[in-house]
């Protein structure tokens, strides 16, 4: 293959030039071979965050990050398969409840995932806040998992799109996470080496999301779902407002709890319904007709569930792990809740010790935040608005201190119109 040089490479980007198949396959393959500096590849990054990458450009991008590593093959497997990735939210715990359940309904959901940094808490986390839960599984053991339970939710092998972990620490440090085709590559690289045939994107926005704009979290979906359309997988986005937490729960083991609630046909409202929106999508797109709703209440779901954390080791039956420190914060006046402000909330959790700053740092299971109030709520003041979880008053402090402003009271029932954006699809 022809060597370009790199500062080629970067100085016609940089100019706003279009980078040929040739250039962009051997910036990347150099650049896994420690040929290409990791100071030049930052400087390609800052330059595709200000120009940009065409269509074209980033389907060979993305591509070369599948090529960097291996591709599960599912098509053995006897049920269709379909996946969901979230853009990430505070109280996102949907996938625990959404992967079994549309095992239930009969397809295979192939949930290889990552673990949370910042505000907003990652599954694997979560799920490891049960006892004996394990996250690490071969190929092997996601292949018999998928056909015996129908769900596997484990941690991405480092084999998959291994040059985005690399291409993912560096935008971490050089302020490029945020640019759409980045963040559209490093998500559909994952998802499609997964070996998904269908996918169902729920891309947040709002001020507890990555992504706070509604247009920028709408190009983001179509630039995701016309990748994966490219790449043979189908893929459907649905769009949707993070600014208020999801449920009442916030924290590893706390969010497996609220969790177990809604498998078991109860829990918060919002998430239940949030699940079987994305739930039907999920089955629509493998074509089985069949009825998530009915599979919650029933309890079908809920052993699908149970099946899926014991085959990992897990113990479902084993008693959760509680915080130290439980301290509610009261509501400073009488009135209506007006707004939960979901990124001070996910801030709160995380400095409580939920979530990490640094990839390599530790989370607790059993910290975070309940939320004792929703959105038009009539409160008294002195009653509990949070009920704050801690293993230590260093971390209680801090907390404390992040979820100070988080609700805002006011004297009449507020408006709760949640802005509902349609579905993007290919
Ligand atoms: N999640 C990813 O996997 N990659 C990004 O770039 C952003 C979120």
């Amino acid at each position: 293959m022809t060597a370009f040089s790199a500062v080629d490479v970067i100085a016609a980007k940089r100019d706003g030039g279009v980078l040929s198949d040739e250039m962009i396959t051997w910036m990347l393959d150099a650049y896994g071979r420690n040929e290409v500096a990791e100071e030049q590849m930052s400087a390609l990054l800052m330059a595709i965050f200000f120009r940009g990458l065409n269509d074209h450009e980033l389907d060979t991008w993305t591509a070369r990050m599948i090529t960097s590593g291996e591709r599960l093959d599912l098509r053995g497997l006897s049920r269709p398969t379909v996946d969901k990735h979230s853009t990430g939210g505070v109280g996102d715990k949907i996938s625990l409840i959404l992967a079994p359940l549309v095992a239930a309904c009969g397809a295979a959901v192939p949930q290889l995932s990552g673990r949370g940094l910042g505000h907003t808490g990652g599954t694997l986390d979560k799920l490891e806040s049960i006892p004996g839960w394990r996250a690490t599984l071969s190929n092997e053991e996601i292949v018999e998992q998928l056909e015996t339970v129908g769900a596997v939710i484990c941690a991405a092998g480092a084999g998959l799109a291994p040059i985005d972990r690399r291409l993912y620490s560096l935008r971490d440090v050089t302020g490029t996470v945020e640019a759409i085709p980045l963040i559209s590559s490093s998500i559909m690289s994952k998802k499609i080496a997964e070996g998904t045939s269908a996918l169902v994107l729920d891309v947040k926005f709002g001020n507890g999301a990555f992504i706070s704009e509604p247009d920028r979290a709408r190009l983001l979906a179509r630039t995701m779902v016309r990748l994966g359309e490219a790449h043979g997988v189908t893929t459907v986005a649905k769009l949707t407002s993070m600014s208020a937490p999801l449920g009442r729960a916030i924290g590893n083991a706390l969010e497996v709890t609220e969790s177990v609630e809604v498998l078991r046909g109860g829990g918060p409202s919002d998430v239940r319904t949030l699940t079987l929106e994305l739930a039907v999508i999920m089955l629509e797109l493998v074509g089985l007709d069949a009825d998530p709703a009915t599979a919650l209440d029933d309890g079908t779901a809920y052993e699908v569930y149970r099946r899926m954390i014991t085959a990992q080791g897990g113990d479902p039956d084993a008693a959760m792990p509680i915080a130290s420190l439980i301290e509610e914060v009261p509501a400073p006046r009488s009135g209506f809740v007006q707004s939960i402000d979901a990124r001070s909330v996910g801030v709160a959790a995380w400095r409580l010790g939920a979530g990490r700053a640094r990839k390599e740092d530790p989370v607790s299971a059993t910290a975070g935040v309940m939320c004792l109030v929703r959105e038009g709520d009539r409160v008294e003041a002195g009653q509990s608005l949070f009920a704050l979880h801690a293993d230590d008053d260093a971390h209680l402090d801090l907390g404390r201190e992040a979820i100070t402003n988080a609700v805002v009271i006011g004297d009449e029932p507020p408006s709760l119109d949640d802005p509902q954006l349609d579905l993007v699809r290919a």
